[in-house]
């Protein structure tokens, strides 16, 4: 039988940023990936800060950049609140909030998939994709058996990580479910090309009529574009004709250049999803450990899972190449981390949900209210920068029950 250190279930963005660095500190590492071919299925384009701090960390983040990955450098909230120049005048300098990062990075998350698992095979991992069935064993002698197109082989090894998304059979397998927050908006996201006249070092989000948008230049001309709306509209950007939908629903008259955005051509398909959270506080088991979506997943509102996904993998990684790597309760650091970030984010979603995304009378009358406090102290507002600084770097106390009915309330 085949014997490794680590079989990663998943080869991703999060199961090749692991394999791929645990392979350069000389760990014997075999990733399952299913696909034969990554596919745009409307994902993550835009890295956190703090996420690309990770990524540093990890040693994946100048074959990023050196795949096209694209550094933004402010950040302005257009709303239908704001007139464009007052929000213009709050422009926050997006390259200068963390202090280890040049600021948030957009990649195409296909280049971003294929770039981090070419890295991990170049690394030396063993990269096996087109696998259809596998089927773990966790305990202290943890086994997996692979059926790929011809044949069912066995594999030993010392640890399993399920890196295999928000749908995880590792996570089916081990009887974990997750919880959920209700869903009352979904998200539907578009790649656009040829976007003459939107600064390439701009992005932008906010609340416009009955979307909540956001802009994500992916540099040569190219952006990433998602819009919350409301559940009650599920079909609204559905069908062959969802892009051109999608796009006339960009012509915001409060977001300067947003025109050029409704005459781009989309060069993706136009797909929706829940705006979410769902978690788990289990993320590990004797002889496996989640990561990344499969851990459980942010609402995407604030673009926060692949900074998630990153931080899961450098915490996995420095834990398994730590002095002591296979003792029991390795991973109990992670699982309390990851339980206090994923709590503290899915504040920040919510807040961003409220301000953002809410399209009924009375969200609207909370959001003005949110608005009018935040004008008279602007520190309250603090809360939407953890989605830079990472959640970690924000005090405590916005995070209490309480914080976003006072901010919110009548
Ligand atoms: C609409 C939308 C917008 C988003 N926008 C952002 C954003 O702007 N910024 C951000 O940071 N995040 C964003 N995210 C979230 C981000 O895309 C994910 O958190 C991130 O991709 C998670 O990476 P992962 O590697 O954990 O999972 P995935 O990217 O899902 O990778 C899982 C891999 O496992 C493979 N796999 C699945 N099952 C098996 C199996 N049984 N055997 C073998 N392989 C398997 C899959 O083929 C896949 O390659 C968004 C998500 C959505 C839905």
């Amino acid at each position: 039988m085949q014997r490794v250190d680590v079989v990663i279930v998943g080869g991703g963005v999060g199961g090749s940023a692991l394999g791929g660095a645990l392979a350069q500190r000389g760990l014997e590492v075999l990733i399952l990936e299913r696909t034969t071919e990554f596919e745009d299925r409307v994902r993550g384009e835009w890295m956190a800060p703090w996420g690309v701090a990770e990524a540093m960390s990890l040693g994946c983040y100048e074959a990023l950049v050196a795949s096209g990955g694209h550094h933004l450098k402010r950040h302005i909230a257009y709303d239908e609140l704001a007139a464009p120049e007052d929000a213009a005048a709050r422009t926050i300098p997006i390259d200068a909030l963390h202090p280890g990062s040049p600021g948030p990075l957009c990649l195409e998350h296909v280049r971003m998939q294929n770039t981090l698992i070419a890295l991990a095979a170049e690394s030396g991992a063993n990269v096996l994709r087109g696998v259809h069935d596998v089927t773990i064993q966790a305990g202290t002698s943890p086994r997996v058996s692979i059926r790929s197109a011809s044949e069912v082989s066995d594999v030993a090894c010392r640890m399993i990580v399920g890196a295999d998304g928000r749908t995880s059979s590792v996570r089916r397998q081990l009887g974990i479910p997750l919880e959920e927050d209700p869903v009352d908006h979904l998200i539907a996201g578009l790649l656009i090309d040829q976007c003459e006249g939107w600064p390439e070092d701009l992005q932008a989000a906010g609340k416009a009529g009955d979307i909540a948008y956001l802009v994500f230049p992916q540099g040569r001309g190219q952006i990433r574009l998602y819009a919350d709306f409301d559940l009650a509209d599920r079909g609204r950007f559905a069908g062959a004709d969802g892009a051109q939908k999608l796009l006339a629903a960009f012509d915001m008259p409060c977001v300067p250049h947003s025109e050029a955005i409704a005459k781009a051509r989309p060069i993706g398909p136009c797909r929706t999803y829940p705006s979410q959270d769902a978690w788990t506080d289990r993320v590990t088991t004797e002889g496996v450990v989640l990561i990344g979506d499969a851990a459980g997943y942010n609402d995407p509102i604030i673009g926060q899972g692949l900074s998630i996904t990153m931080r899961d993998a450098r915490f996995v990684a420095d834990l398994l190449t730590s002095r002591d790597p296979w003792r029991e309760g390795l991973f109990a650091p992670y699982a309390d981390e990851r339980r206090e970030r994923m709590r503290r984010l899915r504040t920040v979603a919510a807040y961003t949900t409220r301000l953002y995304a809410r399209f009924d009378e009375s969200g609207l009358a909370g959001r003005r209210r949110a608005f009018d406090r935040i004008a008279k102290e602007p520190a309250k507002a603090l809360l939407a920068l953890a989605a830079f600084f990472g959640p970690e770097n924000v005090p405590a106390d916005y995070f209490r029950p309480g914080f976003l009915d006072e901010l919110f309330g009548d």
